[in-house]
């Protein structure tokens, strides 16, 4: 619907615009995040082949220009003979049709009371927050340094520049951080529930003097060049684009007033002087209770014509909504070209995304990242036999997984 229908997060008319951070997560052979992705490399996924032309230097992780990631995929479906792109806002799901409803965490109004007509169930709702984004010319370098924790990066090239705190300094930030002007919550003010993984960093702040020593910003790993020694705590700075004009604090989502943002980070050293080309932000998420109402194959039970994709189906981050994305296309495909619809195997990441957000608990469900105890444990002789041994276990189960996605796509 953009850019006739604005939302409150996106900047641009691009279509896969990035809102918050660029990374699409860890590239770390056996670990959950990447089995995901290889899994969709598997089927050819647009999306991360964009993500791979879009690649900026950020450690361990796939981050893209998001830019030219969202450029990439506007071109691809501007472009394809088989699509209509049409751009307006959509109040209502078709009754006979075969729809996919991927209308976002920032689904707009008509269409969420839409949602919640056809669902028989409320609308859900739970914040989050993004980061703030400075202009790399305003970096002090002759304080921040530039390392990856444990020197791991993707090119063997230092990718995040570090802002390094003594214990006093510290202790500063943390109070002012905790002490800061927020912006009030506008919807279900008195109960605001976070996300976990994507707590805001006043929130981690208050739940102890060391919270965010030991979580966003830790020093483990790194070595501050001007002293030789670890800095009590770290903030920090991952690279935004490809000319490296900016970078995002990272963990530092936050619902502070704008003002209150430059006072309190701008205390961070090697940050003085930082302008700031973005503020955090609190912003409103929208899922349906998708264990109560979505089957394997991401359709509704009670509507088999309806399916839903991305983070509106349950899931949380942009690979898990990519994921969906593409299974609920394949599985609506096979629908209109009347074919069986085959989830897919439950030992594959996929597999597993798809079984959690059908067969969860509904009861006070939130929505999923892609982690290793969502998919079946090993046999028990395997796991007693690896038991000391998790890199291990990680391993088999991955390749397990791959196995599996192959046997299904033959
Ligand atoms: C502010 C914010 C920060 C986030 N930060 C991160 C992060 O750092 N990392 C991460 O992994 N995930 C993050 N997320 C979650 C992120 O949104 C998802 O991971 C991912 O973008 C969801 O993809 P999606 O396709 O489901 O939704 P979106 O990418 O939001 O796409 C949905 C599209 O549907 C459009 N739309 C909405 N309603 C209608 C309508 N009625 N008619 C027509 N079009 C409509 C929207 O304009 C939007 O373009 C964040 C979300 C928000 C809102």
């Amino acid at each position: 619907m953009r850019p006739i229908r604005v939302t409150p997060a996106h900047k641009t008319d691009q279509l896969a615009e990035l809102v918050c951070s660029n990374s699409f997560k860890t590239e770390t052979a056996d670990t959950a995040p990447w089995l995901l992705k290889q899994e969709l490399r598997q089927f050819d996924s647009l999306l991360l082949s964009a993500a791979a032309r879009a690649r900026v230097p950020g450690g361990q992780a796939l981050t893209v220009d998001r830019a030219i990631f969202a450029e990439a995929i506007s071109d691809a479906i501007e472009s394809s003979p088989l699509i209509e792109l049409r751009r307006e806002e959509v109040t209502r799901i078709p009754d006979d049709a075969v729809t996919i409803v991927a209308s976002g965490p920032l689904t707009s109004d008509a269409l969420a009371e839409d949602i919640a007509r056809v669902t028989g169930s409320d609308r859900l709702y739970f914040y989050d927050a993004i980061s703030p984004i400075v202009d790399a010319h305003t970096v002090d370098l002759s304080i921040a340094f530039r390392a990856s924790r444990y020197g791991k990066s993707m090119d063997g090239s230092d990718d995040y520049l570090n802002c390094p705190m003594n214990r006093d300094e510290y202790e500063r930030f943390v109070q002012a951080v905790m002490t800061a002007e927020s912006v009030p919550f506008h919807i279900d003010a008195d109960r605001p529930c976070y996300f976990e993984a994507c707590l805001p960093v006043e929130e981690i702040a208050r739940r102890g003097p060391d919270t965010l020593r030991f979580g966003p910003m830790k020093p483990m790993g790194l070595e501050d060049p001007r002293t030789g020694r670890r800095p009590y705590a770290v903030v920090q700075l991952r690279q935004e684009n490809a000319r490296a004009a900016s970078y995002n604090l990272v963990g530092f989502q936050n619902h502070m007033r704008f003002p209150e943002q430059q006072r309190v980070f701008r205390m961070i050293p090697g940050l003085e002087r930082a302008d700031f080309l973005r503020y955090g932000q609190i912003h409103r998420n929208t899922y349906i209770n998708a264990p109560a109402l979505l089957d394997p194959t991401l359709r509704l039970r009670a509507r088999p014509n309806v399916y839903f994709a991305g983070q509106i189906s349950g899931v949380e981050g942009y690979v898990e909504s990519i994921a969906t994305g593409l299974m609920a296309g394949r599985f609506a495909a096979a629908a209109v070209l009347d074919q069986p619809l085959r989830p897919l195997p439950r030992e594959t990441a996929l597999g597993s995304l798809c079984a959690y957000i059908s067969g969860a608990d509904p009861t006070g469900y939130q929505p999923a990242n892609i982690t290793f105890d969502l998919l079946p444990p090993l046999d028990e002789e395997l796991r007693r036999a690896l038991r000391n041994d998790k890199k291990a276990r990680h391993a088999r189960v991955c390749r397990r997984a791959l196995q599996a996605l192959d046997a299904y796509l033959q």
